[in-house]
């Protein structure tokens, strides 16, 4: 059983719900009354049980900010929708699972995992890199080869202001390091 932790109220946003109920999806949010049903439903709560998105919504309703942006629950959603189909208030639970990590992306706060998969995207245009055994492989089935598409992947993710997000993920990263 998890330790009772001590909420400090003067550490709290309660600007924080209203935050999330202006992102597209968000807006359900305050109709949350807390039955668990999403949590019942969810496929990585069932094999992480510390991932819980009843209680990342009560963290929300709360105005848990700085802890639910820097936690790294709100990046492990499955976007299988299953709480958001079954949640008897019509809470979009998923669509504010994006909105919290849209959130939490342009405050420079992104999971390990997604700033390697985006670093990667941008190099290889994949989300690894090709090398000649790959390629070896799908020469003996005749296949075509794979080629690295890093240029255009690169020129999109300029586009879409992904390439700001990095280059400060990765400056802030080399800090880190130094
Ligand atoms: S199912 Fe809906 S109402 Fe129930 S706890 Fe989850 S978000 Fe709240
Ligand atoms: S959408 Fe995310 S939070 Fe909802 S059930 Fe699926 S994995 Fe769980």
């Amino acid at each position: 059983m998890e330790e009772p932790r001590v909420i400090e109220v003067s550490k709290l946003n309660p600007n924080f719900k209203y935050e999330v109920a202006k992102a597209p999806g968000g807006e359900g949010i305050l109709k949350c009354f807390a039955c668990g049903t999403c949590t019942a439903s969810c496929p990585v709560r069932a094999i992480n049980d510390k991932y819980n998105p009843r209680r990342i919504i009560h963290m929300v309703l709360l105005g848990m900010r700085e802890e639910v942006l820097n936690s790294e629950f709100i990046w492990l959603c499955a976007t299988c929708y299953a709480c958001q189909e079954r949640c008897p208030q019509g809470v979009r639970i998923t669509d504010i699972m994006c909105a919290l990590q849209n959130i939490a992306a342009r405050e420079g706060k992104v999971h390990n995992l997604y700033r390697n998969q985006l670093k990667a995207l941008a190099d290889f245009g994949r989300l690894y890199e090709i090398d000649d055994y790959d390629n070896k492989k799908r020469r003996k089935k005749e296949l075509p080869e794979l080629i690295s598409t890093g240029e255009e992947i690169t020129k999109l993710i300029e586009k879409t202001h992904l390439s700001k997000y990095l280059s400060e993920m990765m400056s802030k990263d080399k800090k880190e390091e130094e």
